[in-house]
Protein backbone atom coordinates (compact mmCIF):
# COMPACT_ATOMS: atom_id res chain seq x y z
CA UNK A 1 0.00 0.00 0.00
CA UNK A 2 1.72 3.16 -1.44
CA UNK A 3 2.49 5.18 1.85
CA UNK A 4 1.61 3.10 4.58
CA UNK A 5 5.60 3.12 5.32
CA UNK A 6 5.84 6.58 5.22
CA UNK A 7 5.15 9.48 7.65
CA UNK A 8 1.81 10.98 6.94
CA UNK A 9 3.21 15.00 6.94
CA UNK A 10 6.12 14.89 5.34
CA UNK A 11 6.39 11.07 3.71
CA UNK A 12 10.05 10.52 5.17
CA UNK A 13 10.67 6.88 5.57
CA UNK A 14 13.10 7.64 8.73
CA UNK A 15 10.50 6.16 11.52
CA UNK A 16 10.63 4.82 14.80
CA UNK A 17 8.38 2.31 16.78
CA UNK A 18 7.92 3.56 20.11
CA UNK A 19 5.82 1.57 22.88
CA UNK A 20 4.08 4.44 24.80
CA UNK A 21 0.97 3.51 26.40
CA UNK A 22 -1.40 6.70 26.56
CA UNK A 23 -3.66 7.89 29.26
CA UNK A 24 -6.63 5.92 29.65
CA UNK A 25 -5.43 3.57 26.88
CA UNK A 26 -7.01 5.93 24.30
CA UNK A 27 -3.92 6.18 21.81
CA UNK A 28 -2.71 2.74 20.77
CA UNK A 29 0.22 1.35 22.86
CA UNK A 30 2.76 1.70 19.86
CA UNK A 31 3.28 4.73 18.41
CA UNK A 32 5.57 5.11 15.06
CA UNK A 33 6.95 8.49 14.74
CA UNK A 34 9.05 10.55 11.84
CA UNK A 35 12.72 11.44 12.85
CA UNK A 36 12.19 14.28 10.05
CA UNK A 37 9.62 16.00 11.33
CA UNK A 38 8.55 14.42 14.63
CA UNK A 39 5.02 13.56 13.80
CA UNK A 40 3.86 10.61 15.50
CA UNK A 41 0.66 8.42 14.56
CA UNK A 42 -0.66 4.76 15.18
CA UNK A 43 0.80 2.33 12.40
CA UNK A 44 -0.83 -0.01 10.74
CA UNK A 45 -0.48 -3.15 8.62
CA UNK A 46 -1.86 -2.78 4.91
CA UNK A 47 -2.68 -6.26 5.33
CA UNK A 48 -5.15 -5.80 7.61
CA UNK A 49 -7.18 -3.96 5.22
CA UNK A 50 -10.03 -5.35 2.77
CA UNK A 51 -7.67 -3.90 -0.31
CA UNK A 52 -3.78 -3.70 0.77
CA UNK A 53 -3.18 -2.30 -2.73
CA UNK A 54 -5.92 0.83 -1.39
CA UNK A 55 -4.53 3.48 0.54
CA UNK A 56 -8.16 4.49 2.25
CA UNK A 57 -9.44 0.93 2.05
CA UNK A 58 -11.30 -0.05 5.56
CA UNK A 59 -10.15 -2.60 7.70
CA UNK A 60 -11.42 -6.10 7.67
CA UNK A 61 -12.44 -6.44 11.10
CA UNK A 62 -12.44 -3.45 14.03
CA UNK A 63 -9.15 -2.67 15.75
CA UNK A 64 -8.50 -3.25 19.29
CA UNK A 65 -8.88 0.09 20.71
CA UNK A 66 -11.92 0.82 18.58
CA UNK A 67 -14.05 3.56 19.58
CA UNK A 68 -17.20 1.26 18.89
CA UNK A 69 -16.58 -1.64 21.21
CA UNK A 70 -17.86 -1.67 24.59
CA UNK A 71 -15.98 -0.40 27.28
CA UNK A 72 -14.20 2.23 24.66
CA UNK A 73 -12.70 5.83 26.29
CA UNK A 74 -14.67 7.66 24.08
CA UNK A 75 -18.10 6.28 25.28
CA UNK A 76 -16.72 7.21 28.69
CA UNK A 77 -17.25 10.36 28.08
CA UNK A 78 -21.33 9.93 27.60
CA UNK A 79 -22.44 13.42 27.20
CA UNK A 80 -19.87 13.34 24.11
CA UNK A 81 -20.69 9.96 22.97
CA UNK A 82 -24.06 10.74 22.87
CA UNK A 83 -23.61 13.63 20.58
CA UNK A 84 -21.28 11.32 18.73
CA UNK A 85 -24.49 8.84 17.59
CA UNK A 86 -26.58 11.83 17.21
CA UNK A 87 -24.35 13.20 14.40
CA UNK A 88 -23.88 9.82 13.11
CA UNK A 89 -28.00 9.15 12.73
CA UNK A 90 -28.23 12.18 10.95
CA UNK A 91 -26.02 11.06 8.05
CA UNK A 92 -22.64 11.76 9.64
CA UNK A 93 -19.59 9.42 8.96
CA UNK A 94 -16.94 8.13 11.48
CA UNK A 95 -13.28 8.00 9.87
CA UNK A 96 -10.32 5.76 11.24
CA UNK A 97 -7.52 6.88 13.08
CA UNK A 98 -4.81 4.84 12.27
CA UNK A 99 -2.34 6.61 10.12
CA UNK A 100 -3.63 9.99 10.85
CA UNK A 101 -0.96 12.13 13.17
CA UNK A 102 -1.67 12.21 16.84
CA UNK A 103 -2.76 15.61 17.97
CA UNK A 104 -3.79 16.06 22.13
CA UNK A 105 -4.79 19.35 21.35
CA UNK A 106 -7.59 19.41 19.31
CA UNK A 107 -10.61 17.58 20.42
CA UNK A 108 -10.82 14.29 18.47
CA UNK A 109 -6.89 13.73 19.16
CA UNK A 110 -5.92 13.85 15.79
CA UNK A 111 -5.06 16.42 12.94
CA UNK A 112 -7.19 14.55 9.60
CA UNK A 113 -6.50 16.05 6.47
CA UNK A 114 -7.71 19.44 5.78
CA UNK A 115 -9.28 19.52 9.53
CA UNK A 116 -11.53 16.64 8.22
CA UNK A 117 -13.19 18.03 5.35
CA UNK A 118 -11.11 16.14 2.84
CA UNK A 119 -12.94 12.82 3.47
CA UNK A 120 -11.28 11.41 -0.52
CA UNK A 121 -7.78 10.71 1.75
CA UNK A 122 -9.47 9.15 4.98
CA UNK A 123 -10.71 5.65 6.00
CA UNK A 124 -13.83 4.53 7.01
CA UNK A 125 -13.97 3.32 10.15
CA UNK A 126 -14.40 -0.69 10.28
CA UNK A 127 -16.29 -0.33 14.26
CA UNK A 128 -18.63 2.50 12.51
CA UNK A 129 -19.18 0.44 9.18
CA UNK A 130 -20.21 -2.49 11.25
CA UNK A 131 -22.49 -0.61 13.49
CA UNK A 132 -24.55 1.33 10.69
CA UNK A 133 -24.82 -2.60 8.46
CA UNK A 134 -26.47 -3.65 12.23
CA UNK A 135 -28.73 -0.85 12.11
CA UNK A 136 -29.57 -1.06 8.57
CA UNK A 137 -30.86 -4.67 9.17
CA UNK A 138 -32.24 -4.15 12.06
CA UNK A 139 -34.27 -1.22 10.35
CA UNK A 140 -35.09 -2.88 7.66
CA UNK A 141 -36.38 -6.37 10.01
CA UNK A 142 -38.33 -4.35 12.12
CA UNK A 143 -40.03 -2.95 8.82
CA UNK A 144 -40.64 -6.45 7.57
CA UNK A 145 -42.24 -6.84 10.75
CA UNK A 146 -44.36 -3.75 10.59
CA UNK A 147 -45.91 -4.59 7.16
CA UNK A 148 -46.38 -8.66 8.08
S1 LIG B 1 -11.00 1.43 11.80
FE1 LIG B 1 -12.16 2.28 13.42
S2 LIG B 1 -11.80 0.89 15.00
FE2 LIG B 1 -10.18 0.61 13.60
S3 LIG B 1 -8.57 2.01 14.23
FE3 LIG B 1 -9.75 2.96 12.75
S4 LIG B 1 -11.17 4.15 13.95
FE4 LIG B 1 -10.38 2.59 15.25
ZN1 LIG C 1 7.65 13.39 8.91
Amino acid sequence: MKGADQCPRCASRRTIDIDAPSPNGFYARVIRGCRNCETIWEPFDPADTIDPDERYASFIEPCNNCAFRPGSPEQGDTAEWKKTMASLKAGGQFYCHKGVPIEPKNENGFAYPADGKNTAKMRLCRGFLNMWGQNMLKQSLEGEVTHA
